[in-house]
C-alpha cells in the first residue's frame, strides 16, 4: 500500500515499468532508495550508540512511540481510510492534519499514495497491481521473489498511477493539493520535530541526535516495513474469512503495529468501511481513532459494514463461493 514516486506528487500517464519517462524513473528510484536505505543506516547507528551507551534514554523511546503512532495514524486513518477510500468525513483542518502526518511517513505524497492504493484495489493480484506478490509487469513471481517485490522492490519500478484520473476528487481539494505539493517539507518536519524534542527532553546536541535517530530513522524504518508487510505478508500468509478474488489475508501478529491494517482480508471484502477489525478481539487502533472522532463530532458519515452483509459474505466464503469485494456498507 505504499507509494514512491515523484517527490512532488506530479501525475504521470500509466506507462508500465519500461514506458516511464527516464527522468521520472530516476526520481522514483532515488526516492525509493532514500526511504529504504537512509533510515536503515540511521537505525543501525541508533542501535550502535545504544550498545555503546548500554541503553536508550526513556525519552528517546517516548519520542519514537509518539512519532510512530502519529505518523502511522496519518497513513492508516488519513491516506488510507479517509483519502483513498473516503470511509468517513471530517473537518477541513483535520483532513490537513492527517495529510501532513501521512506525508511525514515519507511513503510518497498524500494524493499519490491514495491513487496508488486505489489501483491496488482495482487490480488486486492481477497485472497492473503495483505491489502484488503474485505478479509484476505481466510476469508471475515465485514465492521469495514475490515477497521481495511486494515488500520493497516495487517502489523502485512500479507503474505510477495517474492522480488526475484515479483521484480526481482529491486533486480538486485545493488545500490538500497545497499540502501534497510540499511533500518534502513534511518529510523534513518529521525529522526536525523529533530532533527538537530530543534536544529539549534529553539535552544538547546529543539529545537532538538521539531524537533524530529514534524519532526519525528508526520510526521510518519501522513504518516502512510494517506498511509494506501489508503488501507482502497479508497477501501471502494468514486467514481468509471472506475469501475474495485476491490473495488478501488477516494476520493478527501485525495488527497492533499496523494500527489495524493487518485485517486486510476484511478490508478487501469491505473496502470502504472505516472499520477493519470486525470482531471485538480484532485490534484496530485506526478504527478506535475514527470512532473517538465520531463520538466528539469530528467525524461523520462513518461507514461500517452491515452485519447481514458480514455474515452473508462469511457464509459464502465458507461454502467456497468466489465473492467480489463489495461496498455494502452503511454510512
Ligand atoms: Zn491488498
Ligand atoms: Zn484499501
Amino acid at each position: 500500500m505504499m507509494s514512491s514516486d515523484t517527490p512532488t506528487g506530479g501525475s504521470t500517464r500509466p506507462g508500465g515499468g519500461s514506458g516511464l519517462d527516464p527522468r521520472l524513473r530516476r526520481a522514483q528510484a532515488r526516492h525509493a532508495f532514500a526511504i529504504l536505505v537512509l533510515p536503515a543506516i540511521g537505525s543501525l547507528i541508533a542501535i550502535g550508540i545504544a550498545v555503546h551507551d548500554g541503553g536508550v534514554p526513556a525519552a528517546a523511546l517516548v519520542i519514537l512511540l509518539v512519532s510512530y503512532m502519529a505518523t502511522y495514524a496519518g497513513i492508516t486513518v488519513g491516506l488510507h481510510r479517509l483519502f483513498a477510500h473516503r470511509a468517513f468525513e471530517t473537518t477541513p483542518w483535520l483532513r490537513a492534519v492527517f495529510a501532513v502526518l501521512g506525508c511525514m511517513a515519507a511513503q510518497g505524497p498524500a494524493i499519490y499514495w491514495a491513487a496508488n492504493h486505489r489501483v491496488h484495489h482495482i487490480r488486486s493480484d492481477r497485472d497492473g497491481d503495483p505491489h502484488s506478490p503474485r505478479i509484476a509487469n505481466g510476469r508471475q513471481l515465485g514465492r521469495w521473489e514475490g515477497f521481495w517485490h511486494a515488500q520493497a522492490g516495487w517502489t523502485f519500478s512500479h507503474r505510477p498511477a495517474d492522480v488526475f484520473a484515479v483521484t480526481r476528487d482529491l486533486t480538486r481539494d485545493r488545500r490538500l493539493m497545497w499540502i501534497n505539493q510540499r511533500y518534502l517539507w513534511w518529510v523534513a518536519l518529521g525529522l526536525i520535530l523529533p530532533a527538537l524534542a530530543g534536544a529539549l527532553a534529553i539535552g544538547g546536541i546529543r539529545g537532538a541526535v538521539l531524537g533524530l535517530l529514534w524519532g526519525g530513522a528508526v520510526r521510518l524504518t519501522l513504518s516502512y516495513h510494517f506498511t509494506n508487510a501489508i503488501n507482502s505478508l497479508t497477501h501471502m500468509i494468514g486467514t481468509r474469512p471472506f475469501g475474495g478474488r485476491n490473495t488478501s489475508t488477516n494476520l493478527w501478529p501485525i495488527a497492533l503495529p499496523t494500527l489495524g491494517e493487518a485485517w486486510h482480508n476484511n478490508h478487501h471484502a469491505f473496502p470502504t468501511s472505516a472499520r477493519f477489525g470486525l470482531a471485538v478481539w480484532e485490534v484496530d487502533i485506526g478504527w478506535w481513532i475514527i470512532r473517538s472522532l465520531e463520538a466528539v463530532g469530528l467525524a461523520w458519515n462513518v461507514r461500517r459494514p452491515l452485519p447481514e452483509s458480514i455474515s452473508a459474505k462469511r457464509a459464502a466464503a465458507a461454502a467456497g463461493m468466489q465473492v467480489d469485494d463489495d461496498d455494502r456498507v452503511t454510512a
